[in-house]
């Protein structure tokens, strides 16, 4: 099969010697990576490892990370790669959901392995719990490197052909509401993605991208680090994000695109290396993942670097659209990815054409689009149904994003379930959050409603302040004041050492919700 697993092999027959991954001075050719993912596909095989099982990994990014994911897929399985900074009882559980029958702990970072050592395990599932050095240093039981033909299945590795419909890859929802689960990827979402990013923007494989954001999580993944191994550059993998690490980096390796979570940008901008920063080699940084600081985009535009927000979801694997041409005025999130259906949910509950302008809820479709949680039932995923059988390709997912449509672009308005209702009139806290940030003493704010008896439901301001800056509420409600109606106002505004987020930055809306309501 045609599988992500094949990758590297189809890769070398073009570009053998082309560095494929790089990390702090190490390098791996195209050849190499192809030898290793049948080396260490056969070692998992050896493990017995089979079509369909489940290997985890839990790991910062790594080549290793990618060599592991590589091989599993060879070898027929799914790869589950696991948050790094997550508790032992939360790696537990999706361990035990994922049913895992191998867990390989990539290198470096103690951390991950003190809190193995906690887990619940022996779990009867898990047969085997080994590190990537102990994997790498076995010999496969069968299957000689690069003798595996490369157009025929892998028979030495698997029995069975990896279809393009078998899942590649589980990845957990950022979890921002209730238990995590896993999105399921087959090889035809990952591919399919993959192809509407290159489709979209002009990655060359002269490229040379960095890995910043966390490759257990889409956005590392998918919108970044496979389309420049399709086509042949290069992934600097990063291990840990550091800002003013970073901004060395892209000087050092005159990097010329990333993909990121606009904390991440904001981070950059705000360190003391920016001014000074060389970022002449870049052409094509991209952002996504939730609502992107309009004084933050400003700043990167105004430093002549190419930012393009792109808008997508886990279960997309991950891209929905995407700013081809960077914008005359303010961001959007630019025109959907060549295969794929966008939709707004109607009045009526039934998709409505998105062309002809609207705001509602986004519906999308297409190859990229996931078939469902593992482990939950369809109707958890909250497909829609046009016409035809439930999980059936005509099925739109419903993306829980109210967004704006016009003028063949589309915006994020914000979450559904974070919209909260004041005196009758929606208050969308994006919408606030975007006033709010623009203030100089704001370093990033969110807003939640919380229940009142007066209006139904009235908001609470969560603020981190600038470094420096007092915390004071005055200033901040006079700003709102002055450019918002008065439903919109936060009835307070509560000063915070750090809003709580998840791994790729997004705003853990719960626990301030909790805060609020209790605050009440
Ligand atoms: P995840 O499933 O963790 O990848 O998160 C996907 C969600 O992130 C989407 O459903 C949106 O709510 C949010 N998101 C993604 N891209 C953007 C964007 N460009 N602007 C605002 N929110 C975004
Ligand atoms: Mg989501």
């Amino acid at each position: 099969g045609a599988g992500l697993g094949s990758w590297p092999r189809r890769r070398a027959r073009i570009s053998p010697g082309a560095v494929a991954l790089s990390q702090g001075g190490r390098a791996l050719t195209y050849q190499e990576l192809a030898d290793s993912t049948d080396r260490l596909a056969a070692v998992l095989a050896g493990l017995g490892v089979r079509h369909g099982d489940r290997v985890a990994y839990l790991g910062l990014n790594d080549t290793a990370t990618f060599e592991t994911m590589f091989a599993a897929q060879r070898a027929g399985a799914v790869f589950v790669p696991l948050n790094h900074r997550l508790a032992a009882a939360e790696l537990d559980y999706m361990l035990a959901d994922s049913g895992a029958s191998v867990l390989v702990v990539g290198p470096g970072g103690e951390e991950p392995d003190e809190r193995l050592r906690a887990l619940d395990s022996p779990r009867r599932e898990l047969r085997h719990h080994l590190s990537y050095d102990e994997l790498a240093a076995q010999a496969p039981s069968h299957a000689a490197p690069g003798a595996v033909p490369d157009t025929a299945p892998n028979e030495a590795v698997s029995n069975e052909a990896v279809s393009m419909d078998d899942p590649a890859l589980f990845l957990y929802t950022s979890g921002t509401t209730g238990r995590p689960k896993a999105a399921v990827l087959t090889h035809a979402n990952l591919t399919w993605n993959t192809v509407n990013q290159l489709v979209h923007l002009d990655f060359t494989s002269t490229d040379t991208g960095l890995c910043i954001a966390p490759l257990f999580h889409a956005v590392g993944l998918g919108q970044i680090s496979f389309p420049l191994l399709l086509k042949g550059g290069t992934v600097e993998v990063v291990p840990r994000f550091d800002a003013a690490a970073v901004l060395s980096l892209i000087e050092e390796r005159r990097a010329t695109c990333f993909s990121c979570v606009p904390t991440m940008m904001r981070m950059m901008a705000e360190a003391p290396g920016w001014p000074g920063a060389d970022l002449s080699s870049l052409r094509l940084v991209l952002y996504g993942g939730s609502p992107m600081p309009a004084h933050v985009a400003a700043e990167w535009r105004r430093r002549g670097v190419p930012v393009h927000q792109g808008y997508g979801m886990t279960e997309a694997a991950p891209g929905v659209s995407m700013e081809a041409a960077l914008p005359d005025d303010a961001p959007t999130a630019g025109a959907p990815h060549f295969f794929i259906d966008t939709a707004l949910l109607g009045q009526d509950g039934r998709p409505a054409p998105a062309d002809g302008g609207g705001t509602g809820e986004l519906l999308v479709r297409g190859p990229n689009v996931f078939p469902g949680y593992w482990n939950r039932p369809t109707e958890e995923a909250g497909f829609l149904t046009d016409g035809g059988t439930p999980g059936g390709p005509g099925d739109w997912f419903r993306t829980g994003d109210v967004v704006r449509a016009g003028d063949g672009v589309l915006r994020v308005v914000d979450r559904v379930k974070d919209v909260y209702i004041s005196g009758g009139e929606n208050v969308y806290p994006a919408e606030v959050e975007a006033v709010l940030n623009e203030l100089p003493e704001v370093a990033a704010a969110a807003v939640v409603g919380r229940p009142d008896e007066r209006w139904g439901e009235a908001g609470v301001a969560f603020v981190e302040a600038a470094p420096g800056a007092a915390a004071d509420p005055a200033p901040i409600r006079e700003h709102l004041k002055a450019r918002l109606a008065r439903y919109k106002l936060p009835k307070e505004v509560v000063f915070v050492e750090d809003l709580p987020r998840t791994a790729s930055g997004k705003v853990l809306r719960h626990r301030l919700r909790a805060r609020a309501g209790g605050a009440a």
